[in-house]
């Protein structure tokens, strides 16, 4: 399965192993499924958490996955076991200069947001944009309970870009974001979280890479976080996939299911006598 595969349509579902899955997940993981071609639906295990991450979860989504009809290539890829290739690719982004490490805890960046002469908060897919306290510092001076930032000025001036943006085939348009913009409301994200070494956003777009993977099928939610990994695709030099940013599944507040709503557990309705076809007439998929 190694390889891009030339001209087929390549996808994966990639849960952490949290908790477990619910509707939500069987609905990205169908999504997923239904865009492959024939015996081109991957599943990877997001597991770089890992003081949230469970074996039980893991073998627990293999089984969800296979009552509701999927199946996919072994061995499944786990995050846990590339952070070599992570690290290497931290060490080809240092050689850039395009990024730093950052001692901040989140107190310090919340204290340093609320200084007067900081204007209003911006929100990023992150969380708040990280106001740049430890830019500028090299990387020959990290500790190794630093998180290491992407500085995201210095890359895409680097890159000479003006615009960064993506292909997304369920959302019509132009998904272009403006180098101002992409600074200003995204901002210097954290690649290695000091506990891990890497992150959701470095190692996503390098799996996604090794893995060949043609079309990312994911949620909504993510759309933002997309210009972030454009961004590093350029950067180091990969190929850069078709997106299709689904709807989110919610309850019946408008609420999106999150991993800790336990009530919506497939295993639950499974229980209850649900068959798959249930559940894709409840997903409408
Ligand atoms: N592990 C991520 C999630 O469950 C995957 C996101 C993605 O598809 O990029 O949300």
């Amino acid at each position: 399965m190694a390889g891009r595969a030339a001209g087929l349509r390549r996808t994966r579902f990639a849960p952490s192993p949290t908790g477990p899955l619910h509707l939500g997940h069987a609905f990205a993981a169908l999504t997923a499924a239904r865009l492959a071609d024939p015996s081109q639906f991957l599943l990877r295990i997001e597991d770089i958490d890992r003081s949230r991450c469970r074996g039980g979860w893991e073998s627990a989504i293999h089984e969800d996955l296979q009552w509701l009809g999927l199946d996919w290539p072994a061995p499944v890829m786990r995050q846990s076991d590339r952070l070599p290739a992570y690290a290497d690719a931290l060490d080809q982004l240092g050689r850039l200069g395009v990024i730093y490490p950052c001692r901040c805890r989140r107190a310090d960046i919340r204290a340093a947001l609320s200084a007067p002469q900081e204007g209003a908060q911006v929100i990023g897919p992150d969380g708040p944009v990280y106001p740049g306290t430890c830019r500028g510092r090299p990387m020959s001076d990290a500790a190794p309970d630093d998180a290491i930032r992407l500085d995201a000025g210095q890359a895409l001036a680097l890159l000479d870009l003006h615009r960064i943006g993506f292909a997304d085939e369920a959302v019509p348009g132009t998904h272009r974001i403006t180098a101002p913009a992409f600074l200003a409301g995204i901002g210097d994200v954290v690649l290695a979280r000091r506990d891990m070494g890497t992150s959701y956003h470095l190692s996503v777009v390098l799996d996604d890479a090794a893995q060949g993977i043609t079309l990312v099928s994911r949620g909504q939610d993510l759309f933002e976080s997309t210009y972030i990994h454009a961004l590093l695709q350029a950067l180091l030099g990969l190929p850069q996939p078709l997106y299709h940013h689904h709807r989110l599944i919610r309850d019946e507040h408008g609420k999106r299911l999150a991993k800790r709503d336990d009530a919506r557990a497939l295993r639950l309705y499974r229980e209850q006598g649900c068959s798959p076809a249930d559940i894709r007439r409840m997903l409408g998929v």
